[in-house]
């Protein structure tokens, strides 16, 4: 039990490690305030054939032994929301909700979920466009000035200043220090978004959903995603992944258990912090 990540030893995964530690310390370490300070030269992502290579993040705040990990969740209020908020108060752990403006006006119950979020102190708010691009993208990104329009009215009717934003569909980074375009065709939208202020934050790991629309596989294979990525260095900053699933496969008995045994066991490690998107090294820095 002596090696540490930055050993990364070939013979001991991560998470097996520390299966067995306790979670003595893993309040004191959730959603905390602290700031990054120190910088290092790496590639961003080396599998992305877009990515920029510019100075990766280290973070003095985190003790060497330990990963930060963000959960976020799309497209909510939606089905699933309320399971949502019944897990991280069970785990008493904070996440960030990817908002869709049209989807607060989809229904009552749907109006009283964005209000149940909004009123959480776990949950922080963040803006995943008005309609969701009507789920055609290729053509939604093909004009730039509406999709900034499409933005703008779900930060207005929401009320998410914070400008902390999402690109349906896309996985797209725009922050000061990283530059990520999974599909060439959003560029452009994409560099409008971070000119009208935004701040466009990706995600490092989904867990996707079965076609039945649940959860697909289960908490274990997750983790081991988790652990690979911190393993082979792939988050886009140094110690800190962005976690992403959406609440609408939280509506099976199976999906809400698999998503709890998945933070429960993260927790137990007692080697990973929790924060909300806001927190995420440099974004609210001013943008070029
Ligand atoms: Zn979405």
């Amino acid at each position: 039990m002596t090696k540490t990540f930055a050993e990364k030893s070939r013979n001991t995964t991560f998470l097996g490690m520390f299966a067995l530690m306790s979670a003595t310390s893993i309040l004191f370490h959730s959603c905390n305030q602290e700031k990054d300070k120190k910088e290092s030269e790496k590639i961003i992502s080396k599998n992305d054939p877009t990515a920029k290579i510019v100075p990766k993040i280290d973070d003095e705040n985190v003790t060497s032994d330990k990963r930060v990990i963000y959960l976020t969740f799309d497209d909510g209020p939606n089905r699933g929301t309320e399971n949502l908020l019944k897990i991280l108060h069970k785990r008493n752990i904070c996440a960030t909700a990817f908002l869709v403006g049209k989807h607060a006006y989809g229904s009552k119950k749907q109006k009283e979920d964005l209000e149940l979020l909004r009123q959480d102190q776990l949950v922080e708010l963040a803006n995943h466009s008005f309609t969701h691009a009507h789920n055609k993208y290729t053509d939604f990104y093909k004009n730039p000035m509406a999709v900034v329009q499409d933005f703008d009215a779900a930060k207005d009717s929401l009320k998410l200043y914070d400008k902390i934003a999402r690109t349906p569909g896309r996985n797209i980074w725009r922050l000061n220090n990283i530059t990520v375009t999974d599909l060439k065709s959003s560029t452009e939208a994409a560099n409008s978004l971070k000119k009208a202020g935004y701040k466009v934050i990706g995600w490092d790991l989904e867990w996707k959903p079965s076609n039945k629309m649940a959860l697909k596989g289960n908490h274990e294979a997750m983790l081991k995603k988790v652990d690979s990525i911190f393993f082979n260095d792939l988050e886009k900053t140094s110690r800190h992944l962005v976690f992403l699933t959406h609440d609408q496969y939280l509506t099976d008995t199976d999906s809400v258990n698999e998503l709890d045994l998945f933070i429960e066991k993260l927790q137990k490690t007692n080697r990973f912090v929790f924060r909300k998107i806001s927190e995420y090294p440099k974004i609210n820095e001013v943008l070029n």
